[in-house]
Parts: structure tokens; sequence; C-alpha cells
């Protein structure tokens, strides 16, 4: 039995490359809208652009030599731990 909240809602693949290019920070607006609505039923999607934005953060914020808050390591455990 396989369990559909844990795969990529959209088996052509449109979805994963979507996804890339809303943490790429390319996305137009209507990709944007589209992708919001798509995270409300693709919970894999939602997982990965979390993550993929809370890590994102981190490299910035490792990059400019500042402080990691604790709040986003936490975070990332949390949605690291959830993807399980
Ligand atoms: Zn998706």
């Amino acid at each position: 039995m396989e369990n559909p909240s844990e795969e990529p809602n959209d088996k052509s693949g449109n979805c994963i490359e979507l996804l890339q290019v809303m943490l790429d920070g390319q996305a137009s607006n209507e990709q944007r809208g589209y992708f919001d609505e798509h995270i409300e039923k693709c919970i894999y999607c939602l997982k990965e652009y979390n993550l993929g934005s809370e890590i994102k953060e981190l490299m910035r914020i490792r990059a400019s030599k500042q402080p990691v808050p604790k709040d986003l390591i936490n975070t990332i455990r949390t949605v690291v731990l959830s993807a399980k």
C-alpha cells in the first residue's frame, strides 16, 4: 500500500522542477500562485520547500559569518525528522 502523501503529487516531474524554480527564487507570479495551491495537496513539495528554504537561510547566515539562530537549526531538525 503506497502512501501518496510522501511522493511527489505530480508524477510527470513538473512538480520537482517547479520546486527548484521556487527555491532559486526564479518563479514568475503565475508559478508562485500555482505552487501555493500545489503545496496544499502535495506534502512532498511542502516539506522539500520548507526544508530548502531553511537550508538556504542557513547557508546565507553561514556565508555572512553571523551566528546561526538556534530557532533555525531547530526548525530544520524538525522538518528533517518529520520527513522520515
Ligand atoms: Zn508537488
